[in-house]
């Protein structure tokens, strides 16, 4: 069958081509490609994976008979590192970097000898959850290094030349945002596994739109607008950023990496 019987067959319609409908209405929806792993990255995801299901297993000894039905509250930092022996505390004076000034805040502690972490209650709270995270990944991933380990603020947008820092990255962005479940949330507010910009998509997402008008747009800026999205298509819900609780960068990098966005 040729390509132009086939399209009548499918849309049941004989005048389809006369008709010129519109290649969006014919087209398949566009399924979700996520960006390969690398082997590094491969490795922390198992990890992570390792830790979501345990923080799953045992989520009566810490909440009883409260356990949360939204699964995002279950990805507690505090938690997760109890089960690695540490405690989780906010101090407002965690500490500088010893011998360099005044200019490095310290926004996180691991005290490997005291099995400890604590992280500055002053910072936004995106960043202290970022950064709780990456300690917890130095918990998990690191567990024979010995001393105190400081980390200056961290939200999930610069990428660490030093390997184990930005595996520790990685695994905060990975357990703060896991791939499932930011899958149901991205489909419940935007209705579609991908989101393509398009004359429709366009229209729902109403002014925030407005800066996109008869531009090609990069696909991480789109990433960076759902992101931090509070409105589409006259619904009006916690922007994706929110219901995780990181910074719109992190969040628009899951989005982007895990292929939620097309362009
Ligand atoms: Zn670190």
């Amino acid at each position: 069958m040729n390509k132009l019987h086939l399209d009548r067959v499918r849309l049941q319609n004989p005048y389809a081509h006369a008709e010129q409908i519109h290649r969006e209405e014919v087209r398949q929806p566009l399924r979700r490609r996520p960006r390969p792993l690398s082997t590094s990255d491969r490795a922390v995801a198992a990890a992570v994976a390792q830790v979501h299901r345990q923080l799953w297993h045992r989520r009566r000894e810490f909440w009883g008979d409260q356990v949360p039905a939204d699964a995002v509250k279950l990805l507690n930092v505090g938690h997760a590192l109890k089960l690695h022996g540490y405690q989780l505390s906010y101090v407002a004076d965690v500490g500088q970097h010893a011998g360099r000034g005044n200019d490095l805040e310290v926004a996180g502690v691991i005290d490997r000898d005291r099995r400890e972490v604590r992280i500055s209650p002053t910072l936004p709270e995106a960043v202290q959850r970022f950064t709780a995270g990456h300690e917890l990944a130095h918990a998990v991933l690191h567990p024979h290094a010995g001393g105190i380990h400081r980390d200056r603020p961290i939200e999930g947008s610069a990428r660490s030349s030093d390997p184990q820092e930005r595996a520790a990255d990685r695994f905060s962005a990975f357990f703060l945002v896991p791939e499932k479940l930011l899958a149901a949330r991205f489909l419940a507010v935007f209705h579609t596994e991908v989101f393509e910009l398009n004359d429709l998509t366009r229209m729902a997402l109403g002014p925030a739109a407005e800066p996109f008008q008869g531009k090609r747009v990069p696909r991480w800026i789109l990433a960076r607008t759902l992101a931090g999205l509070g409105r589409y298509n006259g619904e009006v819900f916690p922007p994706l950023a929110t219901q995780f609780g990181v910074s719109i960068s992190t969040m628009a990098i899951r989005l982007e990496e895990l292929g939620f966005v097309a362009g």
